[in-house]
C-alpha cells in the first residue's frame, strides 16, 4: 500500500467487535443495554480477585518482576508443571500473536478449522504463512481426517480451538488425544482452551504431559472462566525451550500488576467461587436452550459460556442481531463465519438472558 505497511497487511482483515455498550445505550437511546456479544462472564471479578485488584494499586508505581514470578508460579502449580513451562501474555490473544511471531516465516502452512475464532488466520497471514481452512464436520467438530489430509511438508503449525469459537463445540477428548500423538513431527499444534474450564467433566482432554514429546502448546486465559476480560492476562504452557524461546521475543512486562494479582487471587483463592458461577452459568445456558427450543431455535450443543444458535425458516441472523441491537439486545450474528442463519449468544445473568429471550419473542 502507499503508506508502506509490511505487504502482509493488506490480506488481513480487520477485527469486527461487538458493538459497545456506551455505542448501543447513545444510538438508540436505551436506559440500559444487555452485551451478550462477546463472551465475557457477567459475575466476574471474584471476590479475592477485587481485593487484590484494589491492593495491586499501591504497587503501580513498581514494574511487576516478582509478580510474573509469582504467578507463574502458581500456573504452573495448579498445572503439575515448573515455572519453566509457562509464559504470561496480555490476554489470550496477545499470547496467540506472539505465538505466530514465534513459530510462522514466509511460505509456512497453517491450518485452521472453518468456523473458528478469526485471530489465528489473521496473525498467520501477517507473519507471511498461508492459510487453509478446514471445515468442521455436519456435528461442528473438528475433522481431523481431513486435518491429517491437508497436511503437507510445509505445514508448520494447526491452530484448534477447543471448545471452539463460535460454536461451543468441544472436541471427544480420545480423539483430540490420538490427533496429537499422530500427527508428524514437523507440525506444531497450537490449543486454544480459552474456554477449556466449562467444559464437563470427564469432556476435557488432559494434555499437559505431552507437551515435553509431542510438538504441542496450549493457550489459556483469565478472561472467560474467572471473569477477567478487562484485566487481559493470558498464558501459554510449553517445553521450556518454547518458554524461552517466547520470552526473549515479548516485551519484558506486557502484563500489568493489576492483572497478574487479580489471576493469581482467582487461582489461588476463588476457585469455589468460580466453581459455583459456573454451574449457574451452565444452568442459565440450559434454560435459555430451552426456551429457544420453544421459537424453534435450534442450539449446537455447547460446552461453553455461549451458544451457537440457528434461526428457523430462512430469517437472516443478521436482521435479527440488528433489530436485538436496537432494542438494547447485544449477540453476534455469524455471516462473516459462512453461517448467515446463525447467531452466538453469550450466557449473561438471568434477567439479562430473559431479556433476550422476551425480545426474540417479538421478533420470530
Ligand atoms: N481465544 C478465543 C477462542 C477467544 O474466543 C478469545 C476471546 N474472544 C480469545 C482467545 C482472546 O481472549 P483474551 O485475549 O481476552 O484472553
Amino acid at each position: 500500500s502507499e503508506l508502506n505497511f509490511r505487504r502482509q497487511v493488506d490480506d488481513c482483515q480487520p477485527y469486527i467487535a461487538g458493538e459497545t455498550e456506551a455505542a448501543v445505550l447513545k444510538k438508540y437511546h436505551l436506559e440500559s443495554v444487555v452485551k451478550l456479544g462477546s463472551n465475557e462472564n457477567p459475575y466476574g471479578p471474584y471476590t479475592n480477585a477485587r481485593a487484590a485488584l484494589q491492593e495491586s494499586l499501591q504497587y503501580l508505581n513498581r514494574y511487576p518482576e516478582d509478580d510474573y514470578v509469582d504467578l507463574i508460579a502458581t500456573i504452573a502449580a495448579k498445572n503439575g508443571l515448573t515455572s519453566q513451562n509457562v509464559a504470561l501474555g496480555g490476554g489470550a490473544g496477545n499470547v496467540i500473536e506472539t505465538t505466530s511471531r514465534l513459530f510462522l516465516d514466509a511460505g509456512d502452512e497453517v491450518l485452521i478449522a472453518t468456523p473458528t475464532y478469526r485471530l489465528y488466520r489473521e496473525v498467520s497471514l501477517l507473519m507471511g504463512a498461508s492459510v487453509k481452512e478446514v471445515p468442521v464436520r455436519s456435528d461442528f467438530t473438528a475433522d481431523f481426517e481431513a486435518f491429517k489430509a491437508a497436511i503437507t511438508p510445509k505445514t508448520k503449525l494447526i491452530w484448534l480451538c477447543n471448545p471452539n469459537n463460535p460454536t461451543g463445540v468441544v472436541n471427544d477428548p480420545q480423539e483430540l488425544t490420538r490427533f496429537i500423538d499422530e500427527v508428524g513431527d514437523h507440525v506444531w499444534i497450537v490449543l486454544d482452551e480459552a474456554y477449556a474450564d466449562f467444559i464437563q467433566a470427564g469432556q476435557r482432554a488432559q494434555l499437559t504431559d505431552k507437551l515435553e514429546q509431542k510438538k504441542l502448546v496450549i493457550i489459556r486465559t483469565f478472561s472467560k472462566y474467572y471473569g477477567l476480560a478487562g484485566a487481559r492476562v493470558g498464558y501459554i504452557l510449553a517445553r521450556q525451550k518454547v518458554i524461552s524461546a517466547y520470552d526473549t521475543i515479548t516485551e519484558p512486562f506486557c502484563v500489568n500488576r493489576s492483572g497478574l494479582f487479580a489471576a493469581r487471587a482467582s487461582l489461588l483463592l476463588d476457585q469455589a467461587e468460580a466453581s459455583e458461577i459456573k454451574e449457574k452459568i451452565l444452568q442459565q445456558k440450559q434454560r435459555v436452550v430451552n426456551e429457544l427450543a420453544q421459537l424453534e431455535v435450534e442450539t449446537v450443543p455447547s460446552q461453553a459460556n455461549f451458544i451457537f444458535v440457528k434461526l428457523p425458516g430462512k430469517i437472516a441472523a443478521g436482521q435479527i442481531a440488528a433489530q436485538l441491537m436496537a432494542q438494547g439486545v447485544i449477540v453476534r450474528e455469524c455471516g462473516a463465519w459462512g453461517y448467515p442463519q446463525y447467531l452466538r449468544i453469550t450466557i449473561g445473568k438471568a434477567a439479562e438472558n430473559q431479556r433476550l429471550i422476551t425480545e426474540l419473542k417479538q421478533l420470530l
